[in-house]
């Protein structure tokens, strides 16, 4: 996969030499290029915000140097994503990234001061580029930097190879479950006046299962009663039906496959 991050601050983006995608960028599993938005100004100040039309605080970044920016950085590959992070996007979640994940390429735009003028995004729907304004959270940074190194973390580690064992993908929070991860503990088996639970030692699979489906269960009714209420009945056995009535869930008797709450 082909990543290209624009920014007027390139430096901001040299973590992306670490770690799992420092890794990957070395095995070539990602042409990984990071571009200063300042290289396609054409005035001596290298300019690339002005006032914005209609008033108000701030600056707003040009569409025309973003336009030179784009133009020469997609590679004119049918599968090629603009991602332009923005608060006041759709919010990235775990289906965006394994959507994105087996894109040709991803272009970053990063925003800075009030955001890029909304012509950029509009310009390149247009001309046929699948187009993605998306915000990492209910919160304003103050840059588009950090948002993109939040989503090429979240891809880059679906592609396959990169992560060294892929079952480690398969029951993580946000997965196919739709559940948050169960508790996880390792090596001390007693720490601090704290023991695991006897299961994990029992080497009995089954048992095991069970006892991480319920915690995941329980966990994720207490921190995300909104992806309970998201659950298809369909997905459920009858141990995690009666699990989440004790948690206060039922079916809905509206019948929309769904649990609503007791
Ligand atoms: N005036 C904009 C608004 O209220 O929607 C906020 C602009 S923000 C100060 C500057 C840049 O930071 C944005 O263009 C975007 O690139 C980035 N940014 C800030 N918060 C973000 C978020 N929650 N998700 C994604 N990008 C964000």
């Amino acid at each position: 996969m082909r990543v290209d991050v624009v920014s007027i601050f390139p430096d901001y983006l040299s973590v992306l030499d670490l770690s799992l995608v420092g890794k990957a960028r070395q095995r070539g599993l990602l042409d990984l290029r990071v571009h200063d938005l300042r290289d396609w100004t054409t005035d001596r100040h290298r300019t690339v915000d002005d006032t914005p039309f209609g008033g108000g605080a701030g600056m707003v970044m040009r569409p025309d140097v973003w336009g030179l920016a784009i133009d020469e950085v997609l590679d004119g590959a049918a599968g090629a994503h603009l991602i332009v992070p923005t608060p006041s996007g759709e919010v990235f979640t775990q289906r965006h990234a394994e959507s994105l994940a087996s894109a040709d390429q991803l272009v970053f735009a990063c925003g800075r001061y009030e955001g890029i003028d909304a012509r950029v995004a509009e310009h390149y729907r247009d001309a046929g580029v699948t187009v993605h304004e998306l915000s990492i959270g209910d919160y304003v940074l103050n840059g588009g930097e950090v948002a993109s190194l939040v989503m090429i973390e979240a891809v880059a580690r679906l592609i396959p190879g990169m992560v060294g064992n892929p079952d480690s993908l398969v029951e993580e929070s946000h997965g196919a479950a739709g559940l948050l991860e169960y508790p996880v503990y390792t090596k001390p088996p007693s720490w601090a006046d704290l023991e695991i639970p006897e299961v994990l030692l029992s080497g009995h699979h089954a048992k095991i299962e069970r006892w991480r489906r319920d915690r995941a269960l329980e966990r994720t009714a207490q921190r995300r009663p909104d992806m309970i209420a998201a659950l298809p009945v369909a997905s459920l056995d009858k141990h995690d039906l009666a699990l989440l009535a004790e948690l206060g869930w039922v079916p809905d008797p509206g019948d929309d496959g769904k649990l609503t709450r007791a």
